[in-house]
Parts: structure tokens; C-alpha cells; sequence
């Protein structure tokens, strides 16, 4: 049974449209006329200003242009990203318990306690060696892997014998880390990485923090792993990976607040596979260019001179 500060037809009375959209900073280009709030759709992020519409009286929205589609206040915070009903119900009971603290989308969906409220953030710091030779050979310099919290790990626990590589959400705040295999017997049995348990992957983008400004204006390229963030960031090119190469909603909306988005997946069957899905995803919102690497190599195998080039076009 759902508690009933959860319970939809509760939060449906009680949760204005309005309210939802001033938490995440989407009113200041609405205008309201009469029981009307009428301007460019904040959900596909277009310009034509009587895109969408908010009924107020009856707490309904509408966009009338590319999403073609309304509904209630629990679909507003769902096409807003977070994710199932259920999520929905959750946010906007905080909004109900705290109406004069405005929750931000990006800042719920970077909290892990509501994007997935299983996952239990790590933030203790763990000593890494930046200089590790697995790094030398990415082409990642000690300084930089010291700036993205990188390096081998030699304690014990979860990161024993790996590379640790320090995750954070969407604003900065640790996570915990995740951990780069490094035996050989252990990959051919697990994979190359191992992620902390209930990981909000789908809310989150590496690197990320690091570059949101710099991306918003000049654009972003995207990678599946962290190594090519750390490879662009020496060259100075926004970049942020997916730690894989699905690419969700969240991340998927984050992305289009760049005016350029540059997919650089791997040069494998996955990463071939991935990259028209995502660019037809990103497509509708912004420009999206895409740099296919030649078989087998990854970002991280391209020297800086054939990055520049591989980048020469699509990132200028
Ligand atoms: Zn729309």
C-alpha cells in the first residue's frame, strides 16, 4: 500500500504544475494569460513560444509542438527525467514536505537517495598513485589523474589491485569509486571494470562537473570511459563518458544543453552499434556529430595528434 503522502491522486490536488516547473528553474520564459501559462516547451527545449501550455485550473500541460503529447503534474516530473511513477510520487512528496525549498531537477537527479534509494554514496578518500604505468600507457599524465582522482590502488577492499577511478555526481560530490581491473584471470572472468552496487549509471556522466560550463558553450564530446575524458580534458575538449554506451533520458537531456555533441564511442561491434542510437536520440534537441574510430582502438589508443584530428571537423 502506498503511503498516502505518496498516493498520486493526493499529489495530483496538491502539487501545482507550476510549482513543479519554478523548482526547476523552467517559468522565467512562460507567460501567464489568464488560467494560462503559454510558452516554449521546456520538456524538448525548442523556441516557438506558444509550444507549450499549462492549464492551471485543471493542472494539466500540453505541448503542442515536437512532443505532441500532455498529461498530468506526475507526467510532467517523469518526462522531467525522473524515471518510473514511483520516482515521480517521490519527488513531488518532497516538494509537497518543503514547498519553500526549490528542488531543483538536476539536483534530484544527481542525489542518489532519490534516483535509486539503494545506493549508499562512499565518500571516504582513498590514496591513489597517479603514476601508475597502466596510466602512462593510456597516455594520462600523473597531473591529470591526480585531477580526476585516478590512480592504483594498493590497500584492501573493494578497489584492492585495480585503478580506482573517483566517481561524482552531477555537481561534484563523491560517490565512491569505480575500479579498473588490472589481472588478466579476473577480467576474462568479470570484465575489465567493476561499478559500486546500485550505481545511478543512468543519472549520472563521468566527468561531467568538470566541464558543464565549458560544455554549454562550446560543446561536448562523449565517450563510453573514463580514460578518453581524462585524454580530451589534456587537450583542453569538454568531454564526458557514459561509463558504457547506453545513453538514458537524464543523460540524454543533460547532453542537449551543449550546442554540439560529438560522439566518440569505441571502435568496437558495442560502440558501432551505440553510436547511431544515440545520435538519433540527441538529434531532435542539438547538433550531434560522430567520429568513428578505426577497429579495436579506443580514445585512449589515438595519440593526442590523431585525437586532434579525429576531432578536427566535428570539434573545431
Ligand atoms: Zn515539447
Amino acid at each position: 500500500m502506498i503511503p498516502h503522502h505518496l498516493s498520486f491522486d493526493y499529489l495530483k490536488r496538491t502539487i501545482t504544475i507550476e510549482h513543479v516547473l519554478a523548482a526547476n528553474g523552467l517559468t522565467a520564459a512562460l507567460k501567464r494569460t489568464g488560467n494560462r501559462l503559454v510558452g516554449p516547451c521546456p520538456l524538448h527545449g525548442g523556441d516557438n513560444p506558444n509550444a507549450f501550455v499549462v492549464q492551471l485550473d485543471r493542472n494539466l500541460w500540453y505541448c503542442f509542438t515536437r512532443c505532441g503529447t500532455g498529461g498530468d503534474v506526475i507526467e510532467l516530473v517523469r518526462r522531467l527525467g525522473h524515471g518510473s511513477y514511483n520516482q515521480a510520487a517521490e519527488y513531488l512528496a518532497s516538494l509537497g514536505q518543503c514547498p519553500q525549498k526549490a528542488y531543483a531537477f538536476s539536483t534530484v537527479v544527481s542525489s542518489p537517495a532519490v534516483a535509486s534509494p539503494a545506493f549508499t554514496p562512499y565518500t571516504r578518500h582513498l590514496h591513489l598513485d597517479p603514476t601508475a604505468p597502466f596510466l602512462a600507457r593510456k597516455g594520462i599524465h600523473p597531473a591529470t589523474a591526480s585531477r580526476f582522482d585516478t590512480g592504483a590502488y594498493r590497500g584492501p577492499g573493494f578497489c584492492a589491485g585495480s585503478i580506482a577511478v573517483r566517481l561524482h555526481d552531477l555537481h561534484g560530490q563523491p560517490l565512491g569509486y569505480a575500479a579498473r581491473r588490472l589481472d588478466p584471470d579476473l577480467i576474462r572472468q568479470h570484465g575489465k571494470w567493476k561499478l559500486p552496487p546500485r550505481l545511478p549509471k543512468s543519472h549520472l556522466l563521468y566527468g561531467y562537473h568538470h566541464c558543464a560550463d565549458d560544455s554549454r558553450n562550446r560543446g561536448v564530446v562523449v565517450v563510453e570511459c573514463p580514460w578518453g575524458v581524462m585524454r580530451l580534458a589534456q587537450l583542453a575538449v569538454p568531454a564526458v563518458a557514459l561509463l558504457g554506451t547506453s545513453l538514458s533520458a537524464v543523460q540524454c537531456r543533460l547532453l542537449t544543453r551543449a550546442p554540439t555533441v560529438v560522439l566518440m564511442f569505441d571502435g568496437d561491434p558495442a560502440g558501432r552499434q551505440a553510436t547511431p542510437r544515440a545520435s538519433h536520440m540527441l538529434a531532435s534537441a542539438t547538433t550531434v556529430r560522430t567520429v568513428l574510430l578505426p577497429d579495436g582502438l579506443d580514445p585512449d589508443d589515438l595519440t593526442d595528434g590523431q585525437l586532434r584530428e579525429a576531432l578536427r571537423t566535428a570539434f573545431p
